[in-house]
């Protein structure tokens, strides 16, 4: 049986090992962390539960499919149920959209804000369908092993119709006039962590996944996946090792042995790395000859996506949220100019995740567990450091503008648990070089065969599942990386 060491139990690993311990493969998990997850993990306090990073489920069949895999009814190990609305929009001016799968409350929506705005966004959905069908087939769902997996008649005509040139603000401009459904649209883009005005036009694929295939929620939040799959790996013999640091990915010459934990040598037919890939090339490949191009300056000159400032507050009154919700500050344009400067937003668009508008595990009867998420820079074009000062001036700045909204006009006097995210934090506890929450920024010059492998190119039987590497960031992305990597170990260890 084929003995195969994963670094790292992130959903992209997870996926990784769950499939391959399926297959008859030996695998063990080494995470360095207590408890599996990763960014997908939870924090909790005083009766309150956060998730700690991702919130939004797109895409639930992706999910769901890790566990059928195996066998099994993945609805006996977790169950989403589709939210409506998606999310609530509150625009600089106060106006209010309640975003909605359903098509009728949509169109009625649009329609108020004029039967051209409407069509716009129609037209906008079409297009941007039949761009998610290429994209799947031909990028997302494919491992970029060679230079003839790109360069090929094929593929490049299909990439050719991604139109991919085009920014993502530019492309919804052209189809939708309106400022407020062009911003709405626009800020998704930041789920990845790249300007919009920098990201290629696909990741306008974001708002039509969600209007299409709706946003939705399991009980217990997002970490409840995390623990489905760690269950369903265990009830197939598969191991996890907590608190194991991962320090070296053995490479002798052109191959890879193993790992070293603890100072202990692991000897392994195949390392799935799950860690991610910027730091694991900094950190974990000590050998030069086996970095090949991704030398430390090669590494570090990468473009990161931005990063985000984390406020989990548990409060002692119910408000009236969804459980989605998006603000604009007074200007996106500046918000975006000053987020990909380096510097700290002066009136931000933010985001507030409340589940315990809808489930009762996550918040003690009567009060009300909320997320407020700020995009802010990662540490390398930061022009300034998080010192304690930094961040106690923004947390007041964000519990000020927080105190204006309807019902928490006392906020402050109202929390009963408080915990701040910084990019710092990302950096030391979870391994994410500069603190970039979504890893490397998916600018056209690092997506798909110019995104970071699924197979190492510079020495056999290693793999990386994760944001950073091949397709990308996003919970589904990250599950398809795992894919990726489970499909090539098929491959390459058939007898
Ligand atoms: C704040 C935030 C909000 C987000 N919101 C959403 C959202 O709403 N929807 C969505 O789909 N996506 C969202 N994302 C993105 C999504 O969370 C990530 O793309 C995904 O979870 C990344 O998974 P991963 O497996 O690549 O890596 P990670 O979750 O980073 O896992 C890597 C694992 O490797 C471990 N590790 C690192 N180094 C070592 C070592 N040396 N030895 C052993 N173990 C090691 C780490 O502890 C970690 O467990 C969000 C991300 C963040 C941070």
């Amino acid at each position: 049986m084929k003995k195969i060491s994963v670094i790292g139990s992130g959903v992209a690993g997870l996926t990784a090992a769950l499939r391959l311990q399926h297959d008859g493969y030996d695998v063990t998990i080494y995470e360095m962390r207590k408890e599996v997850g990763g960014k997908m993990n939870q924090i909790k306090g005083k009766g309150f539960t956060f998730d700690l990073g991702p919130t939004i489920v797109m895409m639930p069949q992706i999910y769901y499919e890790v566990l059928a895999y195996t066998g099994v009814n993945p609805q006996d190990y977790i169950n989403y149920q589709t939210l409506d609305p998606m999310y609530r929009i509150t625009f600089w001016d106060g106006d209010i959209m309640d975003a909605s799968t359903d098509l009728t409350k949509l169109m009625a929506d649009l329609e108020s804000r004029g039967d051209d705005v409407a069509k716009g966004y129609l037209n906008y959905l079409d297009k941007t369908y039949e761009k998610y069908l290429v994209a799947k087939d031909h990028f997302i769902e494919k491992s970029f092993r060679s230079r003839l997996d790109f360069y090929n008649p094929k593929t490049l005509i299909q990439a050719l119709k991604l139109k991919t040139f085009d920014s993502a603000h530019h492309t919804i401009k052209k189809f939708v006039k309106d400022e407020k459904i062009q911003k709405a649209l626009a800020f998704q883009t930041l789920y990845i962590g790249i300007s919009p005005k920098k990201g290629p036009s696909i990741y306008t694929i974001i708002p039509m996944i969600e209007t299409l295939y709706g946003v939705s929620y399991s009980k217990g939040g997002m970490y409840s996946y995390a623990k489905a799959l760690e269950k369903r790996f265990k009830e197939l013999g598969g191991k996890i090792e907590f608190n194991a640091k991962v320090h070296e990915i053995i490479i002798e010459g052109k191959e890879t042995k193993g790992i070293k934990v603890n100072n202990q040598r692991i000897d392994s037919d195949a390392v799935v790395c799950n860690a991610d890939f910027p730091y694991a090339m900094n950190n974990l490949i000590k050998n030069p000859k086996a970095k090949g191009k991704y030398t430390e300056t090669y590494i570090n000159n990468l473009d990161y996506s931005c990063s985000v400032f984390l406020m989990y507050l548990g409060i002692n009154k119910k408000v009236d949220l969804k459980v989605h919700n998006l603000y604009f500050g007074s200007d996106f344009d500046e918000n975006l100019n000053e987020i990909f400067r380096g510097e700290l937003p002066s009136d931000p668009a933010y985001y507030i995740y409340s589940p315990s508008q809808i489930d009762d595990s996550v918040a003690p009867e009567g009060k009300e567990a909320l997320y407020v998420l700020v995009p802010v820079p990662e540490l390398k074009t930061s022009t300034f450091e998080w010192t304690d000062d930094v961040v106690n001036a923004y947390r007041e700045k964000i519990l000020t503008k927080l105190e204006k909204l309807e019902g928490l006009e006392d906020l402050r006097k109202q929390i009963d648990f408080e915990e701040i995210m910084t990019p710092v934090r990302f950096e030391k506890e979870l391994n994410a070089h500069y603190g970039a929450t979504f890893g490397l920024a998916p600018t056209l010059k690092q997506s798909n065969y110019f995104r970071p492998r699924n197979v190492y190119p510079y020495a056999k039987n290693l793999y990386f599942a994760g944001s950073s590497v091949h397709p990308g960031a996003g919970v589904p992305i990250a599950i398809t990386s795992g894919k990726l990597v489970h499909q090539e170990i098929l491959k390459d260890t058939k007898e």
